[in-house]
């Protein structure tokens, strides 16, 4: 799902953009500050890697397959990175500072952490799910599924519309469970981290990636939720741990093979400036 993302000098310019808000703690920003750079080590790690080791075939490597796909997702992300310090940020932080403080003490310290990385992963569940669910929220999510190939690049690839709104979403959750703003981060550093990954086309060997499905979102599982059919696109929802599919019986049967058509049923790609203006536009 739609996240904020602060590689290098963004992260930067965030540190600046929220030095301006009170009562940021050093620890927020020392966190901000290593969000970034990690973030940017794990997407250039999986970019190399899914490229040596490929799961599914690249389609091809040029025009509409190649760099003008790269460029596609590549500009949705920089909107995202230009509107991050400026909006998502600062309404997680003043969420963070509004929020009902009912919280008892026992909660807190790391199993605190765990609990609210628990409580967001279920909630970012439901909201993908209504992403899905309300056409509203689908014009925008929708950019995001018509991409018609995964890797890395897939999972910065997000409608800043979408990114507004589920910063919107997430402030309510911050302001009625009061949610710390270090658990914010962390939250974001694990979504960005499993979203590279289950987006790329990193072939794993299959038992390490059953292994790790039990406990997280794998390409295997994620791949399925772009499958160019609306059943298995309506499916797995799931955005860091992998037990919510199951729970709440919205888990596909269908196992992914290297040939299955990625994007949306019945829809093409659309250039850059289209993915743009495409939530807006009357629909008939
Ligand atoms: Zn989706």
């Amino acid at each position: 799902m739609a996240e904020s993302f602060l590689p290098g000098e963004a992260a930067l310019g965030a540190r600046r953009a929220i030095d301006h808000i009170s009562g940021v703690t050093d620890a927020v920003q020392t966190l901000l500050a290593y969000k970034g750079a990690a973030i940017a080590v794990w997407l250039l790690l999986l970019f190399v890697l899914e490229r040596a080791l490929p799961s599914a075939p690249r389609p091809g490597s040029d025009g509409a397959w190649g760099w003008r796909r790269l460029a596609r997702n590549g500009g949705l992300w920089l909107a995202n990175i230009g509107l991050s310090p400026l909006v998502v940020l600062p309404i997680s932080i003043w969420a963070s500072q509004h929020a009902l403080a009912w919280r008892p003490g026992w909660w807190s310290g790391w199993p605190g952490t765990l609990i609210d990385l628990l409580i967001l992963d279920f909630l970012i569940y439901w909201w993908h799910r209504a992403n899905h669910v309300f056409p509203l929220l689908w014009r925008f999510h929708e950019i995001h599924h018509l991409d018609r190939f995964l890797d890395t690049t897939s999972a910065v690839r997000f409608h800043f519309g979408e990114v507004v709104l589920s910063a919107l979403a997430r402030a309510g959750a911050i302001l009625l469970l009061g949610i710390p703003i270090e658990s914010i981060l962390v939250f974001e550093v694990l979504v960005l981290t499993g979203a590279l990954f289950h987006h790329s086309n990193l072939r794993l060997p299959p038992k390490v990636e059953r292994t790790l499905a039990r406990i997280v979102i794998t390409p295997s599982i994620h791949w399925v939720h772009h499958h160019a059919v609306r059943a298995d696109t309506d499916s797995n929802y799931g955005t860091f741990f992998s037990f919510w599919d199951p729970l709440f019986g919205s888990r596909s049967r269908t196992s992914r093979t290297a040939e299955m058509p990625i994007g949306v049923e019945g829809l093409g790609e659309r250039p850059f400036p289209a993915l743009l203006v495409r939530p807006f536009l009357v629909r008939r």
